[in-house]
């Protein structure tokens, strides 16, 4: 690992010949760990009722917005279209909410999601052990969980009600995920909450202390940029273009075997140029609101969708820039055809 300062420093230093030095490095570990080969997936949000009051964000408790949960029926038919799209590897997604959203309801989801995906993945509100385990054996591969800013205070600021106000349970929310034996574990920050510096210091000795800890785990990271509310009277902190840039080669120097996603929250010039410098996972033609594939009956979306290409437009930029679009590389047994 690097110290703060040697963080701070990178993240200070502008200069285009340090900038392109580490590029290349980025570039070169890329390559030898994970080849040419680009993982595709898609969100698909289930619900978007939550119980917390995350200030920052457009499913809060406080805000106006039109609730939806899906049937089980209209997860058929979501889950249906996006598999339609040649997508085989699934995220599906809620607000965090225990009462409207229970265990069992997500794990129906991920009965149904089986009919039509061989990955799938879940970021849900944190669980226990035992019932990541029933997930695990319902057919989950992989979670997501955001520690959102490791910055206590800014955290109790941002997060004022709600089961979330908790910040160390949800710390130890990749421990009890990898305690329950699923395969992947999604860790991130969103960025702009709180100082970037501060927080993806505490990112990767968080991630460090997981690896050592549970080695067989496999592990990505996030780094999914803030777009503030329009009515936001938060003071949020600016992270540029270049910043991004530079995390996501420091992340793949100090972490090769890692694997890093970016998702639609970026623009299609910010995506394209991440790829080659270690980025192994991208989100395609994904829809943030709840039923936002084909039943378009709730049209509040968690955020707005910068990168709005088809997959099959996202396969074409992949395979002219020398990549592999991969689609799915990993099965359970017993999976049958899918
Ligand atoms: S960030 Fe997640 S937990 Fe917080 S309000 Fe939004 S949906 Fe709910």
């Amino acid at each position: 690992m690097i110290s703060f300062e040697e963080l701070k420093n990178i993240l200070d230093n502008n200069d285009r010949n340090f900038i392109e030095r580490l590029a290349q490095k980025a570039r070169a570990t890329t390559i030898q760990y994970f080849g040419r080969a680009i993982s595709i997936y898609a969100p698909l949000y289930l619900s978007n009722f939550c119980e917390n009051h995350c200030v920052y964000c457009g499913f809060n408790q406080t805000m106006k917005v039109e609730r939806k949960k899906l049937t089980l029926e209209e997860m058929h038919q979501e889950m249906r279209k996006v598999s339609q799209s040649g997508i085989q590897s699934i995220l599906l997604l809620t607000g965090e909410s225990r009462k409207i959203t229970p265990v069992d309801y997500i794990k129906s989801a991920v009965t149904a999601a089986k009919d039509y995906f061989p990955a799938i993945g879940l970021e849900v509100y944190p669980l226990e052990v035992d019932e990541y385990k029933q997930l695990c054996e319902a057919g989950v591969d992989g979670v997501t969980i955001y520690q959102e800013t490791y910055n206590i205070e800014r955290y109790k600021m941002l997060h004022p009600a709600g089961k979330k106000t908790d910040y160390h349970y949800r710390y130890e929310t990749p421990e009890r995920i990898a305690k329950s034996g699923i395969r992947t574990i999604n860790m991130g920050v969103l960025l702009g909450l709180s100082e970037v510096v501060e927080d993806v210091y505490h990112l990767f000795l968080h991630l460090e202390h997981m690896q050592k800890k549970y080695p067989g785990v496999e592990y990505a990271l996030s780094f999914p940029r803030l777009i503030p509310l329009k009515e936001s009277k938060i003071k949020y902190f600016e992270v540029p273009d270049i910043t991004l840039i530079k995390l996501i080669c420091i992340a793949r120097i100090l972490f090769p075997r890692v694997g890093i996603n970016l998702s639609t929250r970026e623009r299609p010039y910010i995506r394209d140029h991440a790829l080659p410098l270690g980025v192994t996972k991208i989100s395609a033609a994904s829809k943030t609101s709840v039923g936002g594939y084909c039943l378009e009956q709730n049209k509040d979306p968690q955020f707005e969708v910068m990168d709005k290409r088809s997959v099959d437009e996202i396969v074409t930029m992949l395979q002219s820039k020398g990549f592999d679009p991969v689609f799915t590389d990993w099965r359970p047994l017993g999976g049958g055809d899918r």
